[in-house]
């Protein structure tokens, strides 16, 4: 079986000013720069701090990603920020069909696999997440829920979805506190990698890293990385404060 690096992604969602954004990034670095060859760690701030984040982080380990990403190269597309144009900027990941984005924004299924193929086909990192909502895990229907959100990976070639990090995210557990206990998120991960395998192919499922994200703090995430097919963490809240996010990079690789 392949190795899969394990991977620690900060979403600041609509947080930090200029100020805290420059403030994060030396004392994060300080705390991490020792755990760096063992992992990779990424940033996602608003856009309008992508190009400042790229500058900040340019001499250290640490990586960045948009929030989202257009559908399109150009066009006319008012609010949308192209991957053409985040590449430009140096960035070289992008967290796509977050529940915010899919449950608040209305992005559907269609308008999510739109976005994943425009950042494919420029070469970033994307980092699909998909995840149930309260009423679908307990009406049964979370494998359903999520087969029906990876669907849209069969119309890519495998060639294409090379880099592709999946991150499940359990809707009732975001900015709940309530996370999806370890053996939950592994019940899921597994049906996610043999999803991969069976749909796509087994060197690819082996290779694919699957993030846990929901409520993720550094009291639990040693247990949730214990998992076996849990990769990484995507996390909210917790990320905000570099303490808090280097402990749980340093928690989750068990150093
Ligand atoms: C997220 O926004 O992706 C997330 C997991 O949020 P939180 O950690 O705050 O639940």
């Amino acid at each position: 079986m392949e190795q899969r690096k394990p991977l620690f992604i900060a979403n600041w969602k609509m947080n930090k000013l200029a100020q805290e954004v420059g403030a994060f990034v030396p004392k994060f670095n300080e705390l991490t720069n020792i755990f760096s060859s063992k992992c990779e760690m990424v940033l996602a701030p608003v856009s309008v701090y992508l190009p400042k984040l790229v500058e900040l982080t340019a001499s250290t380990p640490i990586q960045v990603a948009a929030q989202n990403c257009g559908a399109s190269k150009s066009g006319a597309f008012t609010g949308e920020v192209s991957p053409v144009m985040l590449k430009e900027l140096g960035v070289h990941w992008v967290i796509l069909g977050h529940s915010e984005r899919r449950h608040v924004f209305k992005e559907d299924d269609a308008l999510v696999n739109a976005r994943l193929k425009a950042a494919l086909e420029e070469g970033l990192i994307p980092v699909f997440c998909v995840g149930e909502k309260l009423e679908e895990r307990k009406s049964g229907e979370t494998f359903s829920v999520i087969e029906r959100q990876l669907k849209g990976l069969k119309d890519i070639s495998e060639n294409n979805l090379k880099g592709l990090t999946i991150a499940y995210e359990p809707v009732w557990a975001i900015g709940t506190g309530e996370n999806a206990t370890p053996a939950q998120a592994q019940e899921v991960h597994a049906f996610i990698r043999q999803w991969l395998a069976k749909n796509i192919s087994s060197t690819f499922a082996n290779r694919t890293r699957i993030l846990y994200g929901g409520s993720v703090k550094a009291d639990n995430s040693a247990q949730l990385m214990a998992m076996g097919d849990v990769d990484g963490l995507l996390v909210g809240g917790a990320s905000l404060d570099p303490l808090s996010f280097g402990d749980i990079v340093k928690r989750g690789l068990n150093s």
